[in-house]
């Protein structure tokens, strides 16, 4: 039987410990059969337990194998795209909708961290560094459109102010946003799997949906076994491969590169990062940063399109955070890993049911840790028979990548270079 194990990284060597997990080997009955235990399929768990459904969890490797287990660690508010595009695109009804929930996430994260007491060092407090005069404009514009939709804990820093929280010399401001913050993210989602199994709710490890028998009672088959329920959540996101292949048209799986270096003491932690903020840049092809609870720095940049691992992260990381902090030079990296995302052409979510009984959101394209929460509690609405919610993302539109599945990486890759360039010469 396959034992696929978590990648070498900084979380899974630091994870809190956990009991080990059965695969499925038996035939089961349930209510929600969620396919992949990440953020998404745990915060759809936990919420539809709470809600009196009978739950089992179908994870094809080990709780937080995917992105959820391997990311920067950052709570970002709102999605991957400014609310006002969103606006332009959709119109102000379903904007207003999905503009007053682009904040809900965070506190759904802090909502469970204080509840089922999980351990996973939160921190508050995420800047958002600009590197040219153009970025800072741009950050300004982003204030007051997050306080038309009622966020409100923002603040912008000036070029004095942002040497106060981040000892960087490229940055000419920022905004920081005190209800973002940061997370040990595989511990997140390992409290929140034993918050599933706290409610009653099943988690079957190694244990892959290898097919899916549709139907007005669908089954879930795995190389063992199979589940029987009245409805299935798709939670695969980059992962899921061909499982449900109307899903992977639309998307592209790319990959994403994380360091993390030796504790760099007290003393030089706070030297880097005084309040313990996360930071990320306002760049398109962006760099992100922050601490651990031991005092590491973890350091994410950089995007493969097609999710190609590449052969040596270190090499391609270490010089963007040896360009942000100079002084780090004779500091030691202890892991480097690489993890998928799922990129949408319009880098919004796709959300949606197959069927009467098939449903599914994924591909929220990079800033992922609080729409995912999110994208639970809205699923969970929809199983209750309150869509509302739910309908507003259903009904983003989503287009196929130019080239098909054949040309979409490199034409993705192309108009990365692209923003990449003006990144460098500050467009
Ligand atoms: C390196 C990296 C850094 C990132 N940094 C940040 C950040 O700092 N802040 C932020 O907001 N976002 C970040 N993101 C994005 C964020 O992590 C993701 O958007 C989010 O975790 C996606 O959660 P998910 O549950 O949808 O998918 P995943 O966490 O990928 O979970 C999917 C799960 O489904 C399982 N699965 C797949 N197919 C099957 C199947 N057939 N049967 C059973 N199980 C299956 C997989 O094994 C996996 O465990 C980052 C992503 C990466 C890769």
């Amino acid at each position: 039987m396959a034992n696929t194990p978590y990648p070498e990284s900084y979380y899974a060597a630091s994870a809190n410990a956990v009991p080990p997990r059965p695969a499925l080997q038996d035939d089961v009955e349930t209510d929600v059969c969620v396919i992949g235990a990440g953020y998404t399929g745990l915060s759809s768990a936990l919420f539809l337990l709470e809600n009196g459904f009978k739950v089992t969890v179908l994870e094809a490797a080990k709780v937080g194998f995917g992105a959820s287990g391997r990311n920067g660690g950052q709570i970002v508010n709102s999605y991957s795209r400014d609310i006002d595009v969103i606006e332009r695109s959709v119109g102000p009804k379903q904007a207003q909708l999905l503009g007053q929930m682009a904040f809900e996430g965070g506190r759904i994260i802090r909502e469970r961290v204080a509840k089922y007491n999980i351990q996973c060092d939160l921190k508050d407090g995420g800047v958002f560094a600009a590197i040219t005069a153009k970025q800072m404009g741009h950050l300004e514009s982003q204030k007051r459109l997050w306080e038309r939709f009622g966020h409100t804990q923002l603040e912008l820093l000036d070029q004095k102010r942002i040497r106060e929280v981040v000892a960087c010399e490229q940055y000419v401001g920022g905004m920081l946003d005190m209800s973002g913050g940061h997370i040990h993210p595989l511990n997140l989602a390992l409290g929140e799997a034993a918050a599933v199994e706290s409610l009653g709710g099943t988690i079957y490890e190694q244990s892959p949906a290898v097919r899916i028998e549709r139907g007005a009672n669908p089954v879930v088959h795995t190389p063992q076994g199979k589940v029987r329920a009245k409805f299935i959540i798709v939670a695969g996101n980059a992962y899921l491969g061909n499982l449900v292949p109307e899903l992977a048209a639309k998307s592209m799986p790319c990959g994403t590169q994380v360091i993390t270096t030796e504790p760099l003491g007290d003393e030089l932690a706070k030297r880097l990062l005084p309040q313990d903020y996360c930071v990320e840049d306002c760049n398109y092809l962006l760099d992100y940063y922050r601490l651990t609870g031991d005092k590491r720095l973890v350091f994410g940049g950089g995007v493969v399109y097609g999710a190609r691992d590449p052969a040596n992260i270190e090499a391609i990381i270490r010089p963007k955070m040896l360009k942000a902090f100079p002084q780090l030079k004779d500091v030691k990296i202890d892991y480097a890993w690489t993890g998928n995302f799922l990129l949408t052409l319009s880098r919004l979510p796709q959300v949606g049911r197959i069927g009467d009984n098939i449903y599914y959101s994924q591909g929220c394209s990079g800033h992922g840790v609080t729409y995912t929460h999110l994208a639970g509690k809205v699923l969970a609405e929809a199983l209750r028979g309150q869509a509302e919610r739910f309908d507003a993302f259903a009904d983003l539109p989503h287009y196929p990548f130019p080239g098909g599945q054949l040309l979409r990486t490199p034409f993705a890759a192309l108009g990365a270079w692209y923003y990449g360039l003006r990144d460098k010469f500050g467009y």
